[in-house]
């Protein structure tokens, strides 16, 4: 079992109201950060309650990244206080516990008896357990670095919480779990990637036999950076239905903070009650990040299976190349618009061969395709005004704003619907480059843009995302009320080119549709349905 475990980390409710609605909001345990709380008497009397539930003490100092500003003498006195009245587990850093003897033997007597220690004392009322933890709150150093000295201690529960780099780590981390309890570790684990980079395992730990995660009862009262509040864990991260056969799948980009796509394709698997989980997956944005990182997905041990990712911004034209370097499965669609932005693992994928074009690949393997695609026809239907079909806009015009990833999927649609092109790019060489590609497609100026007399304007530009929702790549008086215009960008739903373009009576078509078609491309590639 994965407790959840609540931190409480100040006085804003009493600490008995406060548990309850942890227990309420079903959390497993909460654990009280004595050093944060900064109420030593208020804990007494919590600890005293008759039948309370059992929870974890923990008392950081600043070194350890907490609040604690007392001494050590005075630490280890309140440790000795409180442990008496059995909080049930008691939280000590390795190197608290590593200072000295008689600190070891302190805090032995407030916690049952530790493997190879003395026999219990009898006249102790102490049943605490010891959770013997190190934080890493720069980087990874600890982890191999304290691992051993850690797995060497008499301590009931084990944590180690360090700050990876990217998703690279995080993996290493998940592995560990495994491979520890294969080699016979029977001891709670509590292994946890801190930040944003670490947070995909604070809920893939349930499927990697953690011990515990910590989640907040909000985003306010985290105690640790990148903690996934308690609601969110539940609601959106599908807790309740994690094991360790639970199917993998995420979003590989860097940045991945923002992405809704979590969200859509949680709620999409919980709808269709599909066995699996959907969480990002920042992974540094050079070539070498992306293929450790699928490497280890890929054919990692130690890991829960991995069955598809959507890859975003800047991994596209890396996961197609990574596909090609491993012998992989690039659907026709993907290959000729030069970017995968859907990655599945045939194994759990079946029909997925087929479904792209490529009967007979490896059943191990694994394929990409580019569902951006799908995106953009059912972006371009949206806006047709009698059949609401692609094909009513064959032989416009379009002027496409942008040439990068999202302009390639656009161009390439628009052309298979029969829409001539014209590329507009700020950095007029990539414009130039696609438009070759994708002959007949031209390309021209950036500046001249403002001079274009296209039927449809895509916007394939970043400009006016979030957060720079003013801005927009077209000036209000480019737009006459005749041109259809549409917005790949999905954050904000309405950019300020759209809300101009409405203004001047224009059809538009929103980026939202866009990105939930393709995300609907993605199911079906992944789960047939
Ligand atoms: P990308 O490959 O990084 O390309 C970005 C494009 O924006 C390039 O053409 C770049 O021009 C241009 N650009 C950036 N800043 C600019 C500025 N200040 N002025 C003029 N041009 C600028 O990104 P992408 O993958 O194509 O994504 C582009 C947009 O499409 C993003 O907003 C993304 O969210 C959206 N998108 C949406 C969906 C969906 O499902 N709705 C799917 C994919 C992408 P240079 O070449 O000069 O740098």
């Amino acid at each position: 079992m994965t407790r959840i475990i609540v931190p409480i980390v100040d006085l804003h409710a009493p600490l008995k109201a406060q548990a309850f609605t942890a227990y309420a909001a079903d959390a497993d345990l909460v654990e009280l950060r004595a050093d944060l709380i900064g109420d030593p008497d208020a804990i007494a009397d919590y600890l005293a309650i008759p039948d309370r539930p059992p929870c974890i003490l923990t008392i950081r100092s600043a070194a350890e990244g907490g609040a604690w500003e007392g001494s050590e003498t005075e630490r280890i006195s309140l440790i000795d206080r409180l442990g008496l009245l059995n909080p049930g587990f008691i939280d000590v850093e390795l190197s608290t516990w590593r200072a000295s003897a008689n600190i070891r033997q302190k805090i032995g007597l407030v916690c049952q008896r530790l493997r190879g220690g003395e026999p219990e004392n009898a006249t102790t009322r102490a049943k605490n357990q010891l959770i013997l933890s190190v934080h890493d709150f720069q980087g990874m150093s600890a982890w191999d670095r304290d691992w051993d000295e850690l797995r060497g201690s008499p301590a009931h529960m084990l944590k180690i919480a360090v700050t990876p780099a990217d998703s690279c780590d995080a993996l290493r981390i998940l592995a560990r779990y495994r491979a520890a309890r294969e080699s016979g570790e029977a001891r709670g684990l509590m292994l946890i990637g801190m930040g944003e980079a670490g947070a995909a395992t604070r809920v893939l730990g349930k499927c990697c036999y953690a011990w515990g995660t910590y989640a907040p009862i909000d985003e306010s009262r985290a105690s640790a950076p990148g903690q996934i509040d308690l609601r969110a864990l539940w609601l959106s991260h599908r807790w309740g239905s994690l094991w360790r056969g639970t199917k993998i799948y995420g979003v590989i980009g860097w940045p991945v903070a923002h992405s809704r796509s979590p969200q859509v394709h949680n709620s999409l698997m919980a709808e269709r009650g599909i066995d699996g989980v959907y969480v990002r997956f920042p992974v540094a944005p050079d070539y070498a990040s992306f293929a450790a990182f699928m490497d280890q997905a890929a054919h990692g041990q130690h890991l829960p299976p991995f069955a598809g990712f959507s890859v975003t911004i800047p991994h596209k034209e890396h996961a197609l190349r990574w596909l090609r370097e491993r012998g992989g499965v690039v659907s026709p669609r993907a290959a000729r618009i030069g970017a995968v932005n859907t990655l599945a693992a045939l194994r759990f994928a079946l029909g997925a061969a087929d479904a792209v074009g490529a009967a007979g690949a490896q059943p191990h393997g694994w394929i990409g395709e580019n569902t951006d695609y799908d995106g953009v026809v059912a972006l371009v239907g949206a806006t047709c005004p009698n059949t609401g079909k692609p094909d009513e806009l064959r032989g416009k015009s379009a002027a496409i704003l942008g040439a990068g990833g999202a302009a390639r999927a656009v161009v390439a649609a628009l052309q298979d619907i029969g829409v001539r092109c014209t590329i507009y790019n700020r950095t007029p060489a990539r414009a130039e480059a696609l438009a070759a590609e994708f002959a007949p497609a031209v390309a021209a100026p950036w500046q001249a843009r403002t001079r274009h007399n296209a039927d449809i304007i895509v916007n394939c530009t970043s400009v006016g995302m979030h957060p720079d929702i003013d801005d927009s790549p077209l000036p209000a008086d480019s737009i006459s009320p005749a041109t259809f215009v549409l917005e790949t960008i999905y954050n904000p739903s309405q950019t300020r080119l759209i809300r101009d373009a409405l203004a001047a009576g224009c059809r538009v078509g929103l980026g939202d549709a866009m990105f939930h078609a393709q995300a609907a491309a993605q199911a079906r590639l992944w789960h047939g349905k």
